[in-house]
Order: structure tokens, then sequence, then C-alpha cells
């Protein structure tokens, strides 16, 4: 099959991780039988410098016109970049907040995995460690407290700050969807947090993901409180499967749930909208105190191909096969600075690249 996959390389070590992502998925294309084809998108510090934004029109129509798209990141120093001089709505991070809003991205997917060979990585005790974990955090991006209603006023003589946060039935209904139909390829098992017993909020949250649910009966959920979630996390992370969460108790699980891999450099990520597309990145940002030195770690955005195969193109063993290839890579002692431990060879991002491609 033929795949039309927009590239946003984006600014630092991005283009050097989405070069080597594009070779493994040419060669996962070559071995299965599919053709990827790349159109290579302005965003981000490259963009304000071409065209004085940070997102053109032109930009978003050709994301638009793609089945999915990869991003490697955006961003610069900003003590240092000339970026970081320009009002905020011109500045590289506009262009992220505006290519999601023009996307659609409501559901974002951040897995959380323990490689056995990188558990001495792993601040959580021993034997957590070595029982290892997989999980994946689904997090509502374009909702709740981030986008309600707030302002700062005095009232009686003092200031006051407000936030709201606030849900609707249809946007709990499309990401809770989301979750079941992720569960349903992987371990079915689906964990909804939310704060119930004090949030209005929350106990719609948790009465409209029940009644989903029930659309998907092979898939087991369960709800679980966020504080109790986030000590969960950190006592045993392997019970968990897929965490189904709103916008802000996402943002704050899914950086303790990176943390606990002790390797952040090496995780995938995605944003979906409604039906098939989806935005494909690594969760790290653009590195530039390591950007062009070819030594950044190049497998979070592997991954986010192999989510992208997954996920948007339903190419699943095309995505094992990378994924399998990630694995292989490090157990044969293959390894970027970052990751890198005693008795492991230590390479830099296209040879990884090329370890990879090589194994899939
Ligand atoms: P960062 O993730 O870029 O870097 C933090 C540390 O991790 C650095 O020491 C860096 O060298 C290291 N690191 C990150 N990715 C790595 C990789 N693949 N291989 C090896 N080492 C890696 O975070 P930061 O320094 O806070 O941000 C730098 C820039 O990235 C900022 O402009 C920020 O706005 C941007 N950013 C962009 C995104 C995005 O594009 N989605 C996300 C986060 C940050």
């Amino acid at each position: 099959m033929d795949f039309n996959i927009g590239c946003i390389a984006g600014d630092g070590i991005g283009p050097e991780i989405v070069r080597e992502a594009k070779k493994v998925l040419t060669r996962t294309g070559e071995k299965f039988g599919h053709s990827f084809n790349f159109t290579e998108i302005l965003m981000g510090g490259c963009s304000i410098d071409k065209f004085g934004v940070p997102l053109t029109d032109e930009a978003i129509e050709a994301a638009k016109a793609s089945d999915a798209v990869l991003m490697g990141s955006i961003g610069g120093d900003a003590a240092t970049s000339p970026w970081y001089k320009l009002p905020p709505e011109k500045r590289p991070e506009a262009g992220l907040l505006g290519i999601r809003k023009a996307l659609g991205l409501f559901a974002n997917l951040r897995p959380s995995c323990l490689y056995p060979e990188l558990k001495d990585a792993c601040p959580l005790n021993k034997e957590t460690a070595e029982k290892g974990f997989d999980l994946l955090i689904m997090r509502e991006l374009t909702g709740g407290l981030y986008f309600g209603e707030r302002y700062t006023r005095e009232e009686n003589g003092e200031m006051v700050a407000v936030d709201t946060l606030r849900y609707s039935e249809s946007e709990i209904r499309r990401v809770a969807h989301k979750a079941f139909i992720v569960a349903m390829k992987r371990r079915k098992k689906v964990t909804s947090v939310d704060k119930a017993n004090v949030l209005d909020s929350s106990r719609l949250w948790r009465k409209v993901v029940e009644e989903v649910a029930k659309e998907y009966p092979e898939v087991e959920l369960n709800s679980m409180l966020v504080d109790n979630c986030a000590m969960q996390l950190v006592k045993d992370p392997s019970q968990f499967d897929v965490v189904l969460t709103e916008n802000m108790f996402g943002d704050i699980l899914s950086d303790e749930a990176a943390q606990i891999t002790g390797s952040i450099g090496m995780l995938p990520s995605a944003s979906l909208a409604e039906g098939t597309f989806g935005l494909y990145e690594p969760s790290g940002g653009s590195a530039p105190d390591i950007a062009g030195k070819g030594i950044a770690n190049p497998i979070a955005t592997i991954l986010s191909a192999a989510m992208m195969l997954r996920f948007s193109f339903s190419l699943e063993k095309e995505a094992d096969a990378i994924e399998e290839a990630v694995k292989k890579v490090l157990s044969d002692g293959i390894r970027t600075g970052d990751i890198c431990a005693a008795g492991c060879r230590k390479v830099g991002t296209e040879e990884m690249g090329d370890e990879i491609s090589r194994r899939v």
C-alpha cells in the first residue's frame, strides 16, 4: 500500500532524528511491500527563518493532505536564540499549538515502557524495576482546565484568579473511545483516572467512560482517583495497561510515567484526531545542546514512527517489526551516549538508525 507522510523535521536535533526514522520506515516498507512517500513541512524556528512565522497556512494544508504526520521537535535555546526575542505568538512553540488545533488533535498517547536492558536507569526500587512495566497514558488534549474560561481580577480589595474546568459529554466520549480502541490492540485493560469524589467534571467523566465501556465488552475497565494513581505509578506500574484521563491530570501523570522509565529519550508519543489521522513525535524536545553533533538518540522518533504504523495505518506486524528491532539493538548492547552503560558499544545517531534498519 501507499502512504503519504508529512514530515516536520523542525529544529535542533529534529532533522537528525527524523532522518533515521524515515530510514527505518523505508526499510520496513521494502520488507513488507509498502511505499511511504514523505513531504517535508517547515514548522517552528526554521519556518520563522524562512517565512517570519512559525506555521504557515501552506504548512497546515500540507499536513492535512497527509495520511499522518511525523515530527522531530521544534524550538531552540531560549537564552540565546533570536526566536525568543519575538512576541509569544510568533515563537516556535506557537507553531506546535497552532498545528494541534488546526489538525483537531484531541487525544495524546504516551507509552511508558521499561526495557529490561535499561532497568538500571529506573529510579524505582529493585523489585519493581525487575517486574518491568508497559503502560500508556491517554490524555485528553483540548478540553478541561487549560482551555476553560479564566480571569484575574480584584474583588473586595484583593486579587482573585479563576480557571474553569469544563468537559462536555462528547469531549469525554470521543477520547474514551480512543482509549478502548487502543486497549483492544494491547492487553485490554483501561484504568480511567479522575477525582470523582470531589469534582463534577470527574463525575460526568466517570459516567460517560462507563457508558462507552459497554461497547467494548472484551476490555476490563476500572476507575481510580488521581491521587491514588500518582502513588500506584511508583508503587506498582505493572498493574496498568491504558490509563485514560483528562487534560491536566494527564499532563502531570504522563511526566511521572516517563520519569519512572529513567530514559525519557526513548519515549515516543502520538496525538490523534477523529478517524485515523495522527501526529507522531518523540516526547523530548529539540535538545539544542547536542544539535548537529550526530549523537542524539533517534529511538523515540523511530518508535513514534512505529506508533504511526499501528494507530494511523493499521500496520500491526510492521509496527511490531520496528519495535522488535529496537529491542534487539538494545539487547545487542548498542547504545547512543544518553543510554550507554559499561560494556556497551557507543554509536551516533546515524549508526543507531542503520543498526535498527538492519534488524527490521
Ligand atoms: P529537551 O528534551 O530538548 O532536552 C533536555 C535534555 O535531554 C538535554 O540535555 C538534551 O540533550 C537531552 N535530550 C533530549 N532529547 C534527546 C535525544 N533524542 N537524545 C539524547 N539526548 C536528548 O528539553 P529542553 O532543553 O527543555 O528544551 C529544548 C527546546 O525543545 C526548547 O525550545 C523547548 O521549547 C523545545 N521542546 C519542544 C518540544 C516539541 O517539539 N514537542 C517538546 C519539548 C521541548
